[in-house]
């Protein structure tokens, strides 16, 4: 239950603003091992400006969530799995792994402490963000061998709002988020400074998000900067949901993972496939595109109403969510809420 000064503070919960009470911490180095961690409250960590990790980008983070649930617990949602990502993105970065059970156990005891900001609104919950980073004091360039992992807590509201209002997304071709070999299936901090650029271009175009095209060719369907991207054709047999086939440019998603699973259960054929942008926007224009739509942790799932490039802009849908995506939306919060049964054991108890 939120007290005033909680209450206070979660009035307009921009994203990543309202942190919580509580962080975790624990350190790693090559003679130790993991150790010492602990839920402390909230503070600064030191950080040397010879941190190894602020000056060549030795960094991996997650992004999870925590909801209220309809029996009045709360619980985390795929942790392990948002866990083995971790795991993955680090020994890219040539840093320690974490094992699963300690990833757990630290989004548990967080979100334990900080029981109170957990709202009970049906669009909020809590947003957890476990970091590491090499955290050697020195400007060697070499993997570190001490590394830091922090979890913070932060209360949220869905990333684009609850209107479910269409975004737009611009289509680069002058920048790559992730080149074949590279790091773009890691959630490493460089991948989104670099797309920054991107960002800001598809801005300056008068949309909302930026779409990512295949490096090498610039002709291949990726992903958006923070999400991966959806979309549903009119089949012969009916409609049929297709996204991206996951390659070592795109992030995998939980989120991805949860629809592909959760529409299969609703009878809803799927395709995972290689997708060229010209073939794709050819079949919006003839009408076979009924909907289109981002998805991920922050944004759960977001209706792309207009695609936008350097040589022309399309339109899919009327302006609202579409009735396969509403569909998907609803059956993943309902999951996410404890509303209806999970087999799958998604959700973890947290105190
Ligand atoms: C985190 C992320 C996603 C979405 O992943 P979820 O696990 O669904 O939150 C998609 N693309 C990129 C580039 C990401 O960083």
């Amino acid at each position: 239950m939120a007290d005033e000064a909680v209450r206070r503070r979660c009035a307009t919960p921009a994203f990543g603003t309202v942190l919580t009470e509580h962080m975790v911490t624990m350190t790693w180095s090559a003679e130790r091992g993991w150790h010492d961690g602990a839920v402390r409250p909230y503070a600064p960590e030191p950080v040397d400006p010879a941190t190894a990790g602020l000056h060549y980008g030795q960094v991996v983070f997650e992004g999870l969530k925590a909801f209220h649930q309809a029996d009045g617990t709360v619980a985390a949602f795929r942790p392990a799995l948002h866990a083995k990502r971790f795991r993955t993105s680090a020994r890219r970065l040539v840093m320690p792994e974490l094992p699963e059970a300690l990833f757990v156990d630290a989004i548990r005891a967080l979100v334990d402490a900080d029981r109170r900001w957990v709202p009970t609104e049906p669009d909020r919950s809590l947003y957890l963000r476990p970091l590491l980073y090499a955290a050697d004091v020195s400007l060697a360039l070499r993997p570190a061998s001490t590394y830091r992992f922090v979890v913070l807590a932060s209360v949220t509201e869905n990333f684009f709002g609850s209107s479910g209002a269409p975004v737009s997304v611009w289509v680069s071709t002058r920048y790559s988020r992730a080149a074949p070999g590279g790091t773009g299936s890691a959630k490493c901090a460089g991948n989104y400074a670099g797309a920054f650029a991107g960002q800001r271009e598809a801005v300056e175009h008068g949309c909302d998000q930026v779409l990512w095209l295949d490096a090498a060719e610039r002709r291949w369907i990726e992903e958006m900067g923070g999400m991966n991207i959806f979309w549903v054709t009119r089949g012969r047999n009916g409609a049929v949901l297709v996204t991206p086939a996951l390659t070592d440019t795109l992030l995998p998603g939980v989120t991805r993972d949860s629809l592909l699973t959760v529409a299969h259960e609703l009878g809803i054929a799927t395709r995972e496939s290689r997708v060229a942008f010209d073939d794709f926007t050819a079949a919006v224009s003839r009408g076979e595109v009924t909907e289109a739509f981002a998805c991920g942790t922050a944004a759960v799932v977001t209706p792309i109403g207009r695609i936008r490039a350097g040589h022309g802009e399309w339109h899919v849908g009327d302006g609202g969510i579409g009735p396969v995506a509403g569909r998907l939306r609803d059956a993943l919060i309902d999951l996410q809420r404890g509303r209806v049964p999970d087999p799958r054991g998604w959700l973890v108890h947290c105190g």
